[in-house]
């Protein structure tokens, strides 16, 4: 008889044994306002299109290996400077992982780095694959510590630096000078990923800037805007560097169904982005109310999701569970992020739902 317990030790490396499982909550019957997910779905002259291009779809072939006219829409319709390309990934989830999985070494601990705290794929990846993950503190009101950046990575050498550009767990946008400082300081020695997820509410971008840092790519997904459920992410840069990339992608990543439906989607682009800056006002409002509540601070954001300081952040959260209201305790992330909560800014309903029961918990 083998007893499972020493065929695991055997086998499975120490440190995914002493891992967690990503923890995402069961969400039925529950308002949810804790994954940054639009609410809003297509409408429905949409949805019956889509139905009938997704009844046509091919679905006892492979997907067409090159991808070819998806990443060619993305490169019209989404900004890719002219005479650079993409990648895609099974959501940004993937492509991060792909990223460490290209740059780990075999020869010595190579290292990912970003500023902290940060999505926490990127300490996942970088473990996963092998790397060193390098968290360099944010300053107390979330900007980029120029200084602290620029000797860590005189310091540590970093392959990677993930810049997420508005940052999650946090919301805002980083300087522009002082992600320039970074990724000139990279230079040849590094590669820098703006990590561009929340894009379509930030409405500024790193793209343009392309053809001016060859060690520059730009990563981005479908998911923020509305299109969770297909998980589909690209990564834009330079053809010939993420040529490298591709040789690690698994082949045929994306499915024919998320190939369809984000073609679609794109043809149909100004309806979601029509929801983003529907979001964007929502957020605005719900903002100001939150900053008007006695002892909350609210953190400036251009993401679909609004981070603030209560002054009992478990006593919140609890209260808003009990009203069937699933947010994000942020409060055990990091020391900078003490009694904080993350809240998916929502329809004016739930969002108002939200507030009150915030406001009961006070
Ligand atoms: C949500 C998010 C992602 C992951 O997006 P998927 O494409 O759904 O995997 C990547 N980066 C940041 C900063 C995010 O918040």
């Amino acid at each position: 008889m083998t007893d499972i317990d020493t065929l695991i030790a055997n086998t499975i490396r120490e440190d995914v044994r002493a891992g967690h499982i990503y923890n995402v909550p069961d969400a039925s019957g529950y308002i949810k306002l804790d994954a940054m997910e639009n609410p809003y779905e297509l409408p429905d002259p949409l949805r019956q299109e889509l139905a009938t291009r997704l009844a046509e779809a091919v679905l006892n072939r492979y997907p067409v290996a090159s991808y070819a006219t998806l990443k060619q829409k993305i490169c019209d319709k989404l900004g890719v400077p002219n005479g650079y390309d993409v990648i895609l990934g099974n959501g940004s989830d993937e492509i991060i992982s792909i990223i460490a999985t290209a740059t780990a070494r075999q020869d010595k601990r190579a290292v990912l780095m970003a500023p902290s705290p940060a999505f926490v794929m990127f300490q996942r990846s970088a473990q996963f694959a092998g790397m060193d993950y390098v968290g360099v503190p944010l300053k107390a009101d979330f900007s980029l510590d120029r200084a602290a950046m620029l000797a860590a990575i005189e310091q540590h050498k970093p392959a990677v630096v993930f810049l997420a550009y508005p940052n999650n767990p946090t919301g805002n946008l980083y300087d522009e000078d002082d992600m320039i400082a970074i990724i000139e300081a990279l230079g040849e020695t590094g590669i820098a990923v703006v990590d561009e997820a929340y894009q379509p509410f930030a409405r500024t971008s790193f793209m343009d800037r392309l053809p001016q840092y060859p060690n520059l790519m730009v990563m981005r997904t479908l998911s923020k805007l509305g299109l969770a459920g297909i998980r589909l992410g690209y990564l834009a840069a330079a053809p010939a560097l993420l040529a490298q990339f591709d040789k690690v992608r698994p082949p045929y990543n994306v499915n024919v169904l998320t190939q369809v439906a984000a073609e679609f989607a794109l043809d149909h682009v100004a309806v979601l982005d029509e929801q983003a800056a529907k979001l964007n006002e929502a957020r605005g409002e719900l903002a100001a109310a939150l900053a008007a509540l006695p002892g909350v601070t609210v953190f400036p954001s251009s993401a679909n999701f609004i981070t603030l300081r209560v002054p009992d952040a478990e006593r919140t959260c609890a209260k808003l569970f009990a009203e069937r209201v699933l947010i994000k305790n942020l409060s055990k992330m990091h020391v900078l992020l003490a009694n904080c909560i993350r809240v998916t800014v929502s329809t004016p309903e739930e969002n108002s739902v939200f507030l009150n029961a915030l406001k009961a918990s006070l």
